[in-house]
């Protein structure tokens, strides 16, 4: 899309600080981090919203979701530990969608927010 900035990512048009790249999806670094990590994944191609996804976008959408666990260990904010006692790490996923749902660019994008707290994103 001519005025999308992701597909201008993807397209590499625009730069941004890349981690992670298969031939269906892009993460980088969102601009204006809200924590320690704040990553961004894409698809490459235009989705505007997660509400123009149907099931046929059920592979590339599994896709996603499935990268944010070694995502977040190579960012190093993975779970750790297996009881209340030893546990630490962790991330929050967030897909904004549509004007009530803060959504600002219009291509389809899963937020990947962690690290030790406190973050700027509220709670
Ligand atoms: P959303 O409100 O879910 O649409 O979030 C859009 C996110 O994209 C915001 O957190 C912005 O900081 C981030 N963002 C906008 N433009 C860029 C860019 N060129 N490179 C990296 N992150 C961006
Ligand atoms: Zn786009």
């Amino acid at each position: 899309m001519e005025n999308c900035p992701f597909c201008k990512i993807v397209n590499r048009r625009l730069p941004a600080d890349i981690v992670y790249e298969n031939d269906r999806v892009l993460v980088f670094r969102d601009i204006h981090p809200a924590a320690p990590v704040h990553l961004l994944v894409v698809p490459k191609i235009h989705i505007q919203t997660l509400s123009d996804c149907t099931g046929v976008h059920a592979g590339l959408l599994g896709e996603m979701m499935a990268l944010i666990p070694s995502l977040a260990d190579q960012q190093r904010i993975g779970v750790v530990g297996s009881t209340a006692e030893t546990r630490v790490g962790g991330y929050r996923i967030i897909i904004n969608t549509g004007p009530d749902g803060g959504q600002e660019v219009y291509h389809l994008h899963i937020h990947l927010i962690g690290g030790p707290r406190p973050w700027k994103y509220k709670n």
